[in-house]
């Protein structure tokens, strides 16, 4: 196995406190051999990725190993960053371990009480809408089945709606439209084979990190492959790509609508494909020439090089392996299913769907999104791919689920149910491992309707969330390395998330937790499950129940394990769906006989009118804001801000401007910027680069004010819908951006954390220190006293200070030390540019400061070779110093003979465009 981290815990988990709720045996302590090897699942996106832990010692105090798992057929022994460093987010310090009730911890049995007691009151007097589920593509398939079975079958209200329709709910409308079922075609095998890949709203070298590897592997191996990036940024993707058309953003539309244009004039469709197994092509064609007549009108609606767009279009015209990867950048839009709809004209119209290397390709944001689009957790779902609007769907489920009270209509979507919360429509809420109060647009109004909620329930395995505040009940759920179930992937893979260790504390699984509430509403039989495999057999029973021609015919379908049993559920493989008696195998792509599953057999090409964002720029907020995920970080940092070395490559909340707008309103690289729209506002480092142009700016989707004083995007974002999907225009806003007057900059790194409340405030996690970024507008007169207070709430030992002061510049630098240990260090300047952070953090590992260390301490200038400098691999934590030293020592003068010196871009190759511009300054590029 290639290891990439080892963990011990230090702090060994809790069996504190007395479980009188019925007790589980889903967990089975493994035998106490000195080693067992458990293979488990990547808990962060939807690539997937098997995961290989081996775990010795006793569950007291285990000692793990993890690497990627080069048995599954996802990523093949392959992690990358974040799933490399899972073990670093398992601590348990920031986990909630016990029931708490208004804040107070109680029993089980009270929580449970409680919640069942209030919920129920909820319904009985306001009835089932009154109530809704807010949960999560992080749920395991068991946990959303069973959210999904109590709401829409036994309470009788659709008001369970997910975090992933924030993701790629653009996605399943638009599946739905043209195939008539929620279908992903195609798989990962289909990357390896095309020889055009098209990457469209994805930066898939930082966001799907594996399979983006694969495509490069491809290319590796076929030098006619070709490989087309489609994003308003030019992104670490782009660093790989043959062709990049930077469009306008929200244009995308267009761009796919020409190319229907371009292929039919030049009769490079396939006509017979269109008349055999397609409907609507006629009008598709009409909608697309009335809106992209020829490239030049693409180019200029685009803002492209019209150039560019003819060799894009004349590619993929001779090209008919081509797969069309498309993610966020496509879904999260106010015409999101529209765009998807011209992405699946194109391959309908060529017949490149369900062929080996021709496919459209939706990238699937989340974990397990996929398994919840399965099991119905999407308010406008019935379970197993089957619809609630439909009078027959929803017999057939009642009658399974042995129910009368199935849902007959769609509940609020994610946006439009914190509306309902905000108007008292919906008076109570269950929110399940998740943070709307982050992620969500304009969620500084999603915190005020969370505030002002009658009942707020929240399971969570973190203590500390945004959301967290607003719950009076909180339940506390399994993590990752307790949680036990499957999940399904992009390509609709289902693996087996396995077990490493008991629950922490006194945690559960959400399955469970739902169950007892479920059990204490009444509905005992239909929700007396003891083991995950009982849940999930069901799932498999009602994938296969009636579904055959002559009643309800449907993609999804589990019927090969239908009688699965535990011992088969242990085993379970790595398995692509459908999986039924005649494929027990499962099923690599869909649809390869051409036939769908919409009324007619045929699937539909949609006429599409592009339609730009619902809020343009104008005077008041001239520029365009993009937002999006960074290479290290998962969703809203819960668990990847736990990781040293994770927080190393992109530290703060950024905010990407192009250089002419950043000499507009002259905003310096490194200084500290308030973005502004008419939701909301946050605090960014400035990074000036050409990356974005002009009139457009970037910020990553990441930072809470767990970690970050004011560095929440989603106030930010205008809540403008996809008005079929639902799915909010996160990719759009209007936005402004002003330098943010600062009387001061810097940085505190303790060994315990610092309570400070300054106006900008960062925080980092590090090696046996936490790190501080700070910034304000109101100057500070004595920082010696200043610095005391600080360290006072640090609760630092008293011990020796070291001082300089220069008030004529604006600085101050102080360091405490105790028996010659460092404990704590600040550092004050009148502008950014202060020390580089990582020599004054790798001290803190120190017994004992040398006499070298102690006489840098205050320059915090590192001796020379004794720095690594700025993580670039966050892999194997390899520094920038390491990187260039190494190339100027051992005159290295490639990314391969780096990997093979240092190990850095060798495993998910996230950091290679880094590792190539270090090369490049140092003349080797
Ligand atoms: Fe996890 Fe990375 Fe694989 Fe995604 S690509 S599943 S984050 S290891």
């Amino acid at each position: 196995m290639n290891t990439l981290a080892t963990f011990a815990p230090s702090t060994p988990p809790s069996t504190a406190g007395s479980l009188n709720a019925q007790p589980v045996a889903w967990y089975e302590p493994a035998p106490r051999a000195a080693t067992r090897c458990v293979k488990t699942t990547c808990p962060y996106c939807g690539t997937g990725c098997g995961v290989r832990v081996e775990v010795s010692g006793d569950d007291a105090a285990p000692t793990l190993a993890l690497g990627g798992d080069s048995a599954h057929p996802t990523n093949r022994g392959k992690l990358c960053s974040k799933g490399s460093n899972l073990l670093e987010t398992l601590d348990l310090d920031a986990r909630l371990l016990h029931p708490e009730l208004d804040g107070q911890r109680v029993d089980w049995d009270t929580a449970l009480a409680s919640a069942s007691a209030q919920i129920r009151a909820l319904i009985d007097q306001h009835g089932p809408d009154a109530f809704a589920i807010y949960c999560s593509g992080q749920l395991l398939t068991e946990d959303y089945y069973v959210a999904n079975k109590l709401m829409k079958g036994f309470i009788g209200s659709a008001n369970i709606d997910t975090n992933s329709r924030l993701c790629m709910s653009s996605a399943v409308a638009g599946h739905k439209r043209a195939f008539g079922a929620d279908a992903v075609p195609a798989c990962y095998e289909d990357l390896d084979l095309a020889e055009l890949a098209v990457v469209t709203g994805s930066n898939m070298a930082w966001c799907h990190p594996i399979l983006f590897q694969r495509i490069k592997a491809a290319r590796a191996a076929n030098p006619a492959h070709k490989l087309v990036i489609i994003d308003p940024r030019r992104t670490a993707s782009c660093d790989d790509a043959d062709l990049h058309l930077a469009l306008k953003p929200g244009s995308d539309a267009t761009l796919f609508n020409g190319l229907l244009v371009y292929l039919a004039d030049r009769v490079k469709l396939d006509y017979d494909y269109i008349d055999d197994h397609t409907e609507g092509f006629g009008a598709a064609l009409s909608a697309a020439r009335a809106s992209a007549p020829s490239v030049a009108a693409v180019a200029a609606a685009c803002e492209l090089d019209p150039a560019d767009v003819e060799t894009f279009y004349r590619w993929f015209a001779a090209t008919p392996r081509t797969v069309t990867c498309f993610s966020q950048g496509i879904n999260q839009s106010s015409s999101g299913t529209d765009k998807v709809n011209a992405i699946l004209n194109l391959h309908l119209a060529t017949g490149r769907i369900g062929k080996p290397g021709a496919a459209p390709f939706s990238l699937t944001g989340q974990p397990n999104a996929m398994g919840g689009r399965e099991v119905g957790g999407l308010a406008n779902q019935l379970a197993a791919h089957l619809e609630l609007e439909d009078p027959a769907h929803r017999d057939l489920v009642g009658r399974f689920w042995g129910s009368d009270r199935i849902a007959s209509r769609p509940g609020h979507k994610a946006v439009e149910l914190f509306r309902a919360i905000e108007e008292g429509r919906v008076k109570g809420v269950w929110i399940m491992a998740t943070n709307p109060v982050d992620s969500l647009p304009d969620a500084d109004r999603v915190r005020a309707a969370l505030a002002g909620c009658e009942l707020v329930i929240l399971s969570d395995c973190m203590a500390a969330t945004d959301t967290a505040p607003y719950a009076q009940i909180r339940f506390p759920a399994t993590g990752w390395g307790e949680k036990d179930g499957t999940v399904t992937n992009a390509e609709r893979c289902i693996s087996r998330q396995r077990a490493l260790l008991p629950p922490s504390g006194e945690a559960q699984p959400d399955w469970w937790i739902i169950s007892q509430i479920a059990q204490r509403l009444g509905y005992r039989e239909a929700f007396d499950y003891q083991a995950p495999w009982q849940i999930f057999q069901e799932h498999a029973r009602l994938s296969a129940f009636e579904n055959h021609p002559d009643a309800i015919p449907r993609d999804f379908d589990l019927s090969a394990w239908a009688e699965l049993d535990a011992a088969g559920y242990a085993t379970l493989a790595p398995t692509q769906w459908p999986v039924s008696p005649a494929r027990p195998s499962g099923t690599a792509r869909l649809f390869e006989s051409g036939r769908f599953y919409t009324a007619s057999g045929k699937a539909r090409l949609l006429p599409i009118s592009p339609r730009g964002p619902v809020n343009a720029p104008d005077d008041d907020y001239p520029l365009v804001l993009n937002t999006g995920r960074i290479r290290d970080q998962w969703h809203t940092m819960t668990r990847t801000g736990l990781s040293p070395r994770l927080a190393a490559n992109q530290p703060e909340p950024f905010v990407e401007v192009h250089p002419d707008d950043a000499a507009r309103q002259q905003l310096a690289d490194g200084a500290l910027a308030q973005i502004a729209s008419r939701w909301g506002h946050m605090l960014a480092r400035v990074i000036v680069t050409d990356a974005v142009n002009p009139g457009q700016l970037f910020v990553p989707m990441h930072w809470t004010s767990q970690y970050a004083s004011q560095g929440r995007m989603g106030p930010l974002v205008n809540p403008e819908v996809d008005p079929l999907s639902g799915q909010p225009e996160s990719k759009q806003t209007p936005v402004r951006i002003a330098p943010f007057a600062t009387a001061w900059y810097g940085f505190a790194l303790s060994r315990t954390p610092l309570a400070t409340d300054c106006a900008y405030r960062v925080r980092i996690s590090g090696e046996q220190h936490s790190r501080l970024e700070l910034a304000d507008t109101q100057p500070v007169a004595d920082w010696r006293g200043q610095a005391q207070q600080w360290f006072a709430q640090g609760e630092l030992p008293q011990g020796e200070w070291i001082e300089y002061s220069d008030p004529a510049n604006g600085s101050y630098r102080c360091a405490l030390l105790e028996n010659g240990q460092l404990q704590a260090v600040l550092m004050i300047g009148a502008t950014p540019a202060l020390p580089e952070r990582d020599w004054l953090g790798s001290l803190f590992a120190a017994e004992a400061l040398s006499d070298d260390q102690r006489r840098l301490l205050l320059s915090g200038r590192a001796p020379a070779g004794a720095s690594a400098g700025p993580t670039v691999c966050a892999c194997f934590g390899v520094g920038r110093n390491t990187i260039t030293d190494a190339i100027r020592d051992q005159g290295l003068d490639s990314v391969a003979a780096i990997g093979q010196a240092l190990k850095a871009g060798s495993n998910c190759g996230s950091c290679v465009g880094e590792i190539r511009q270090l090369l490049a300054s140092a003349g080797q590029g």
